[in-house]
């Protein structure tokens, strides 16, 4: 130890000591650990009687704390389901109901008040989505860390562009943990491993050839298993709250659903939760009331002597470590992800052995007798539907003002999610071929798609973006037109439709498309930019100035906008501006033919022959330097 070091400890320890002794001896506040396996059933863990797969480090934080037999997500989609553990509240409530939704300020997460009671915060993710930069911004709030992906990838590869391997992850919380002894702790450690797709690392990927998806799991446990042995090893564990839980399931074909998102049955919402607590505090516990990861941020709360935010769904489960209580908690469900494609959201309530289903064809389930939910025994009259609807009109009624909108009505009209659920398995399967440079696999997907909904607007969206980057422009700018067709106010839509366009030289239809994508999302940079080389083109020198000074905007520094404008200007006759602006733009940029050769034409239009013969020739020897 460092001698400075050793100086601040005993600093530390004297103010520990003399606040001690004014005070009644108090257990300092616990190191909090927060474990979210992405994408774990809980019947695919080996404590919860599953003999498929070794999960022998969760089985020892099983016989060391408390089991909750029968816990729920409120979502089945990753960043919903990953804000209600985070801040206690329906997915209604917090509002971040898909992926890029920004998580309000005005909904505090466990992290910020635990950062207000002293703690030191750090996260740690395994998957791009939950980046605070791009998908999941807000969830960082709190955190004095948050362990966010580079912005700029050089790799291909999945690893380390939209995912981190668990190892990896458990070893960089390891490393922030080494590095920043003081405490107390709150450590949010996010495995994405049993995500799909199924490629867990050899020798998981033998061991479990067969049942892949296990394989994942066994390999998170093993990197689980190496962070809890960092945890002893540091001395830690004893007297940590340690949180492990799933945020979600995963449907592996059950009612023909392959992962995630779109049902709200057990496959994807029944997760493991296990509590360990400081000491040998509910060693062993087995609690089979039926609890939410709603309960998860106000627990942690209580066990850090925190005080609770004022508006929370979730509520401690301090009862259940003691055998206090038994009681069984209602567990709501929601999920807007089916409306991304233009499908019916759907809600869901579970309680006193059954589940009830909001949909356009509503269901319910008596789950001690059909707990696969196979047997839809709905009828409207069922007291059982009428208090769910009751309850779910409540939420509706207190969630429409906490977010001062409403959820759109005529959501009945919109296509039952279970009539379209074989074409979301093939627009996901088709987005993990893209995402993994498989180009030809996510056309033969997407095509497929098609044959089942020749409208579909996601599918068509996707082949024409699939097109575009493969260089076919006509074929991209007739997919993503019809996409457009389908769904007039998809912003992206259009700006791809712009730039098929634009490259097939189809100028006057480009900038229409251009148009409507910019009157929908005007702050997009890239369109403007493409708008005003649009107009170019069109020999409307005005209106190209308006687009690329507009972008300039939005991006002050850009060359390329700036380049933009002063062709415009030259083509207006406005020589002097565009001189001017060359010149000073050409000392950081030497070596930019196309910028020397504007300025050749800007001094000609000036008649000043030299300057004019010297910047073509440079522009001309750069050219050829290429
Ligand atoms: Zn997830």
């Amino acid at each position: 130890m460092k001698p400075v070091k050793v100086l601040r400890t005993l600093y530390v320890m004297l103010i520990l000591s003399a606040a001690a002794s004014s005070e009644p001896a108090k257990t300092p506040p616990p190191d909090i650990f927060l474990i979210t396996i992405d994408t774990l059933r809980a019947d695919h863990v080996h404590c919860y009687g599953y003999t498929g797969v070794a999960t022998p480090a969760l089985d020892a934080l099983a016989k060391d704390g408390v089991r909750f037999t029968q816990a729920f997500t409120p979502s089945p989609i990753t960043n919903t389901s990953h804000a209600s553990i985070l801040t206690g509240l329906l997915p209604g409530s917090h509002g971040v109901t898909d992926f890029g939704v920004p998580l309000s300020v005005s909904h505090p997460t466990v992290a910020e008040l635990l950062k207000a009671q002293n703690y030191h915060t750090a996260a740690f993710i395994g998957a791009v989505i939950l980046d605070s930069k791009s998908l999941a911004p807000g969830f960082d709030r709190g955190f004095d860390f948050y362990d966010n992906f580079p912005e700029h990838s050089s790799t291909k590869s999945r690893w380390g562009r939209l995912e981190r391997r668990g190892m990896d992850v458990v070893e960089r919380a390891e490393d922030w943990l080494s590095k920043h002894p003081a405490g107390p702790h709150f450590v949010w450690v996010h495995l994405y491993d049993p995500h799909d797709p199924y490629e867990p690392p050899m020798p998981y990927s033998q061991i479990y050839k067969d049942h892949l998806y296990d394989g994942e799991i066994a390999y998170a446990d093993s990197a689980l298993a190496h962070f809890i042995a960092y945890l002893k090893r540091n001395g830690k564990y004893a007297s940590s709250v340690i949180v492990t839980v799933g945020d979600h399931g995963e449907g592996l074909g059950e009612h023909h659903e392959d992962t995630h998102g779109i049902f709200l049955y057990d496959s994807t919402t029944h997760v493991p939760l296990i509590v360990k607590l400081p000491g040998p505090r509910g060693a062993g516990t087995v609690v089979k009331a039926q609890v939410r990861t709603l309960d998860i941020m106000p627990t942690l709360l209580e066990l850090a002597s925190a005080s609770a935010p004022q508006k929370k769904d979730g509520d401690s489960l301090e009862p259940y470590f003691d055998g206090k209580s038994e009681a069984a908690r209602p567990a709501l469900g929601e999920t807007d992800y089916p409306l991304r494609f233009g499908w019916a959201p759907l809600r869901s309530v579970r309680s006193d052995g059954f589940k009830f289903i909001e949909a356009p064809r509503p269901e319910l389930y008596d789950l001690p007798l059909d707990p696969a939910e196979m047997t839809n025994k709905y009828e409207p009259q069922d007291g059982r539907v009428q208090r769910s609807r009751a309850m779910l009109a409540e939420l509706r009624s207190e969630e429409a003002q906490l977010q001062a909108s409403s959820t759109p009505a005529q959501e009945s009209a919109l296509p039952d999610p279970k009539d379209k659920i074989e074409e979301e398995n093939l627009l996901h399967a088709a987005m993990i071929a893209a995402e993994d440079n498989r180009p030809a696999d996510a056309r033969k997907t997407l095509e497929k798609v098609l044959t089942l909904d020749p409208k579909s607007p996601t599918a068509l969206r996707q082949l024409g973006e699939l097109e575009l980057q493969a260089g076919d422009f006509v074929q991209a700018a007739h997919h993503l037109r019809a996409a457009v067709e389908v769904r007039p106010d998809d912003a992206a839509a259009l700006f791809h439709e712009g730039q098929a366009l634009e490259k097939t030289r189809d100028l006057g239809v480009a900038r229409d498309a251009l148009e409507a994508s910019l009157k929908l999302v005007p702050g997009q940079f890239e369109a403007r930019l493409l708008l005003g080389q649009v107009y170019l083109g069109l020999k409307d020198p005005a209106a190209a100035e308006d687009q690329f000074e507009a972008a300039l905007l939005l991006q002050p520094g850009s060359v390329e906008a700036q380049l933009g404008l002063a062709d415009a200007q030259i083509t207006t006759g406005n020589f002097a501006e565009a001189a001017q602006s060359l010149q000073a733009l050409s000392k950081g940029q030497a070596k930019n033919a196309h910028l020397f050769d504007l300025l050749a034409k800007a001094y000609s239009g000036l008649g000043k022959k030299t300057e004019a013969q010297q910047a073509a020739t440079k522009a001309k020897l750069l050219s050829s330097n290429k």
